[in-house]
């Protein structure tokens, strides 16, 4: 019987017909020598994307065996690791190592390469994405070529391969920058959302890291904002434990149940998040392991749909997602998250050129109601020349993308030129690289 593959949420499952677990970057060649055209190969990390980036038909490749570290420099901090290795695996031995990582999302199951891959993003104004973190990488091609690449080396892929989307090759190897082990010191308070949208910038800068979530329905924010501490203002683990308990099971699997229940009454929701805001956030400070700051718990299934926006555009944008879903009489059940991105050059990068402000939509059951709010929430983002993060749901296609990337067009002859037979493709990339004709405009992507 064949293995079914899905993803976090459930949304997309397919049933492979060829499963691949190599442990070698020679078995990794091999697979992609066998592959063609008409039996695509994918390779998937964790399945940790809500949209169908991942979704593999023929042959399935996981790196999941491929999860060692390899070297460390512990000069650079820098550490070289298989592309197979999850987050959680990756903070575990970098702690081992007294090193950390400077920046990361809010979970830790992600493959690295995964999470690289589709500009997966933590928080804070004068840190990138996690593809800015990568000193250089290892690529097998489509002709199962090994390639090496860095600003010095193959330098002409650099900007494309970091957030690739899958298209271009496996990535077998990340080489990434870190930094020695520290902690993080946690202040969050809540802050009346008009405040927060007319001083969203103070607030962004105001801390090394800064994440906010507004509660729909209500007129408060949420504002956490973290700075470092060295690592002697590491907890007793109990504490940590404790804490991960309380959010993990109230937070989480409490809410989980309240949801659920909510969600055969709708009309009780805003209530609902007056009273759970009120009780549930207030001030609070805590210190801990820089990862555990990083990431929380997150079991409550949900879609998710992110956009990155200009930072400079954030607080007009939020006053008119609030005035949306007041108008449009929405019955929003989940929060909305707003983070904050450096801008970088990496072609296909949500945040590329541009200090960006994300802005992360969710929903909980109630499937006719979320594709509604999600639908009005993407064209407000468009308004305002948001880019879609990739491993979220988004219904754009290659001619309305390559209008948001200056880049878009080198990255697709990039592509054609290193997978001529789209032996990587899958119907979530035919859509957002395939326009049907060659790109036309300007370019200095490799000839
Ligand atoms: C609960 C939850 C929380 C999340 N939190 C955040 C967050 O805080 N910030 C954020 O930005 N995103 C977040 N995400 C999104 C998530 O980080 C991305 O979608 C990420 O890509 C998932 O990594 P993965 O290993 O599961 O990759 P998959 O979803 O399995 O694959 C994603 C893409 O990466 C490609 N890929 C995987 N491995 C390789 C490889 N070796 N070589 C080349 N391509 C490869 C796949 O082909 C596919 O195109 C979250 C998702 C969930 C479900």
């Amino acid at each position: 019987m064949t293995r079914v593959w899905q993803n976090w949420e459930g949304r997309f499952r397919s049933r492979p017909k060829h499963w691949h677990e190599p442990s070698t970057i020679d078995e990794v060649v091999a697979i992609v020598q066998s592959a063609s055209k008409e039996q695509p190969v994918k390779v998937v990390g964790a399945g940790h994307s809500w949209s169908d980036i991942a979704l593999p038909h023929v042959h399935l490749v996981t790196l999941q065996r491929m999860n060692r570290v390899l070297s460390v420099d512990h000069e650079l901090h820098q550490v070289a690791v298989e592309a197979g290795i999850s987050i959680h695996e990756l903070n575990t031995q970098l702690a081992e190592l007294g090193l950390g990582l400077s920046n990361q999302g809010s979970v830790n199951a992600q493959s690295i390469a995964g999470a690289i891959s589709t500009g997966t993003h933590g928080t804070g104004p004068t840190f990138g994405g996690m593809a800015t973190q990568v000193v250089s990488l290892k690529l097998v091609t489509a002709t199962g070529d090994v390639l090496t690449v860095s600003p010095e080396e193959n330098a002409e892929l650099w900007d494309a391969v970091r957030v690739g989307l899958g298209a271009l090759g496996i990535v077998v190897e990340v080489t990434l920058q870190c930094e020695p082990a520290f902690c993080l010191h946690s202040l969050e308070q809540p802050v009346p959302f008009d405040m927060m949208t007319q001083n969203i910038q103070e607030y962004a800068y105001g801390a090394e890291h800064c994440k906010i979530w507004w509660f729909p329905h209500t007129e408060y924010s949420h504002v956490w904002q973290f700075n470092r501490k060295p690592l002697e203002h590491l907890p007793a683990r109990w504490k940590h434990w404790l804490w991960w308990w309380t959010d993990d099971f109230l937070g989480q699997r409490v809410s989980n149940v309240l949801l659920w229940l909510l969600s055969f009454v709708p009309f009780l929701t805003p209530a609902f998040n007056r009273f759970f805001r009120r009780v549930s956030y207030k001030r609070a400070e805590r210190t801990a392991r820089s990862n555990d700051i990083f990431n929380f718990p997150v079991h409550i299934r949900h879609p998710e749909m992110e956009y990155a926006i200009p930072l400079e555009k954030a607080g007009e944008a939020l006053q008119e997602l609030k005035r949306l879903v007041e108008e449009q009489r929405f019955v929003v059940n989940f929060i909305v998250e707003i983070r904050f991105v450096r801008s970088d050059d990496i072609w296909l990068s949500p945040a590329y050129q541009r200090n960006s402000c994300y802005i992360g939509v969710m929903m909980y059951k109630r499937k006719h109601a979320q594709e509604e709010y999600f639908r009005a929430c993407e064209e407000l983002f468009l308004r305002y020349g948001g880019r879609p993060h990739w491993g979220k749901i988004h219904s754009l296609a290659a001619s309305q993308l390559a209008s948001l990337y200056p880049k878009y067009d080198d990255f697709v002859r990039l592509h054609r030129k290193l997978d001529p037979e789209r032996i990587f493709f899958n119907d979530y990339l035919h859509r957002v690289l395939e326009q049907g004709d060659e790109p036309t405009t300007k370019s200095d992507a490799p000839s």
